[in-house]
């Protein structure tokens, strides 16, 4: 038991090196960039004062949006997912697994649930207890169910979903726009380092260093951004990607794909001022989405509706003919 506890606790320390790393990386180049480039290598004054601004505005919006996916829990599935005192009980007294299935039907009937696990069951995570969410997953290393779990990612050692997925994209795009920044201006100095222009020193190592440093960073960033802008246009968490989310009627990889301008909606909010500033601004609570109907007479939405009424909730069907018809729950 003591073993297990040290090992968990070992695990915790480690899994913050990651972090550790990349946050000493872009200190050194804040070193690096400020004093031995604008200070020491620069000569022009109005030059330095530019890119001094420049390159702070860049600095602070990196670690605004960093600390912020780092420090941003992953959102939970709330109340109404978790069994009752009563339904456990009966649940876990069960032992006939067809019952058993048929009691959490039961309760998800009251719940705004339209994906299923693969066997056609509700899902159902043993280890909290819970009714899973549409798009909701159980994540092993933070031992709990996230909302629209994307994935964890170890280099904010955190999870990301729909707490902070605006915030870790946010901080991909800063991080590429630190790095571009710091290769365009850096590089030629590199080269007139390079050509002998300017005298050997330390300077010399750390904008080489500045220079080849914020090309590898950009490169296998880029890679990432590209396939994330893909996943927010096509409304597909990372998870989705790898295996669709299976509906009433069958797994469908487009089942929460409701048009781009929506999609982005979904993630950045309405206000497209705040798009590109970390505050939270993502559409809904992360419980349930909007889904793209599949024609009135096999929408397996219908039979859930008179449910959800029941339970105080209303129903909205828009049909417009160029988007993709959606339906929009909202609840009282
Ligand atoms: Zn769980
Ligand atoms: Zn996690």
């Amino acid at each position: 038991m003591a073993l297990s506890r040290a090992l968990r606790c070992c695990q915790r320390i480690f899994s913050w090196i990651p972090v550790i790393i990349i946050s000493s990386v872009v200190l050194w180049s804040y070193y690096a960039y400020v004093f031995e480039l604008c200070f020491v290598t620069l000569s022009n004054h109005l030059e330095r004062v530019a890119y001094l601004l420049i390159f702070h505005v860049c600095f602070i919006m990196f670690w605004w949006t960093y600390w912020k996916a780092i420090f941003t829990s992953p959102s939970t599935p709330c109340k109404k997912f978790q069994l009752s005192y009563t339904d456990k009980e009966r649940y876990e007294m069960e032992e006939r697994p067809d019952v058993q299935k048929q009691i959490l039907v039961d309760i998800a009937k009251k719940l705004p649930i339209f994906t299923r696990a693969q066997s056609g069951a509700i899902r159902f995570c043993d280890r909290c207890q819970v009714i899973k969410p549409d798009r909701c997953h159980h994540c092993s290393v933070c031992e709990t169910c996230v909302l629209k779990m994307d994935h964890h990612c170890p280099w904010v050692n955190n999870c990301v979903g729909f707490s902070n997925y605006k915030f870790f994209l946010l901080f991909l795009s800063y991080s590429m726009i630190y790095c571009v920044f710091i290769a365009s201006t850096v590089f030629q100095y590199f080269l007139k380092f390079w050509v002998g222009d300017l005298p050997n020193g330390s300077a010399k190592f750390h904008v080489l260093f500045l220079l080849f440093v914020a090309l590898m960073f950009f490169v296998s960033l880029m890679f990432l951004f590209g396939y994330h802008c893909w996943l927010v246009a096509k409304n597909r968490s990372t998870l989705e990607a790898f295996s669709a989310p299976v509906f009433q009627n069958g797994p469908d990889r487009n089942g929460f794909h409701v048009g781009l301008c929506r999609n982005l909606q979904q993630v950045f909010g309405e206000d497209k001022k705040l798009w590109f500033i970390p505050v939270f601004t993502s559409l809904g609570d992360g419980h349930y989405f909007p889904l793209r109907t599949l024609g009135e007479s096999e929408n397996p939405l219908l039979a859930n509706e008179e449910k959800w009424l029941e339970d105080g909730g209303s129903d909205e069907e828009s049909a417009d003919e160029n988007e993709p018809s959606v339906i929009i729950r909202t609840e009282s």
